[in-house]
């Protein structure tokens, strides 16, 4: 039987992240601005922990200014509003993410609504998501913006494409289907009220799976020769106890119906971080009135 192209997100954002670097080193020289990313972090969560030193330490590398700040898990949402406030003040400061999830005595919708919505590199402001459900100018949301590219790499113009986007969160599967309706492609958003979920998917020439539930999507559910993104990122229990990494795909039946596929680790996620640069290097250049660049992954 066939197997499935594999799509390299690593290597494809670390192609990435050197062409972002290329465009900011550019802009530092002719223009003297040096995007500026903040991230915070409330409280001590390991995984959060890890996830916004990546960011920064990628946005070092990507020849940005990353500057962190931490509260501690008792922060009282007023504090962390406050600090909100002083960052949006600040010219230095391009891009602001507030690492989720946050402390429960913290209002998550009150947070996001209060960052500017041109530093809203995260794109989660409801500004941004309509601006991106009308057309406009918006800051995208990472991931799905990750996953788009992905696409018009593999695939080129989407236009006519049917997808299908599995999960209707604001955070991935609104605005994928949103990227995906802007690319011209036929799109189907399907969720857990969905009645043949299966079938749905069966008619995907794109099919986008971010459901959160391990290895759901079955290669028999899939249109021989599509293009799957799996967005999932689950832990399943191993024998050792350790645990590993799965998608919301079963990857080893999928990998034998499916045109091209992309693994999990190693496939959307890596993107996710380089989409962050990209929208900060693009929300430092409209903060200073400049054309925002047109970035190319770096030759492999
Ligand atoms: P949410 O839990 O917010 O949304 C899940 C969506 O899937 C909901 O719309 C839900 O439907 C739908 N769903 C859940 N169960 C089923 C089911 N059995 N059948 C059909 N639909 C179902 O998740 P997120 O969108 O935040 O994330 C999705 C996945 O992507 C997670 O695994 C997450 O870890 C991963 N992720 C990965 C990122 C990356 O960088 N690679 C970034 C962000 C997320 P309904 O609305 O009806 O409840």
């Amino acid at each position: 039987m066939a197997t499935a192209t594999i799509i390299d997100g690593k290597q494809f954002a670390a192609r990435l992240r050197a062409g972002i670097a290329t465009q900011v080193a550019q802009l530092k020289a002719e223009q003297g601005v040096t995007p500026g990313l903040t991230v915070v972090l409330v409280g001590e969560d390991p995984a959060s922990q890890i996830y916004v030193r990546n960011k920064g330490l990628q946005a070092r590398e990507a020849g940005m200014n990353s500057f962190e700040h931490r509260l501690p898990a008792t922060a009282t949402q007023a504090e962390l509003l406050a600090r909100i406030a002083e960052l949006n003040r600040d010219p230095t400061v391009n891009g602001i993410l507030v690492q989720l999830p946050l402390p429960k005595q913290i209002d998550p919708q009150a947070v996001i609504e209060a960052i500017a919505v041109a530093k809203d590199v995260d794109g989660f402001h409801p500004l941004n998501a309509g601006l991106l459900a009308v057309g406009g100018t918006a800051m995208v949301p990472c991931t799905p913006l990750g996953c788009l590219i992905l696409l018009k790499d593999r695939l080129g113009d989407l236009s006519g494409q049917k997808a299908v986007v599995l999960g209707r969160s604001n955070i991935v599967g609104k605005p994928m289907a949103a990227l995906l309706l802007r690319e011209h492609c036929t799109v189907t958003i399907a969720h857990s009220r969905t009645r043949d979920l299966a079938d749905e998917c069966r008619q995907a020439d794109v099919l986008v799976a971010a459901v959160g539930k391990a290895q759901m999507v079955k290669g028999d559910w899939i249109k021989p020769g599509a293009t799957v993104i799996d967005v999932g990122i689950n832990r399943i229990p191993t024998p050792d106890g350790k645990g590993r990494l799965v998608g919301d795909v079963d990857f080893a039946s999928a990998v034998e119906v499916a045109g091209a596929i992309t693994p999990v680790p190693g496939g959307v996620g890596p993107m996710t971080i380089a989409c962050l640069l990209l929208n900060t290097l693009t929300a430092a250049c409209r903060q200073h009135g400049l054309p925002v660049p047109e970035v190319k992954p770096a030759a492999e």
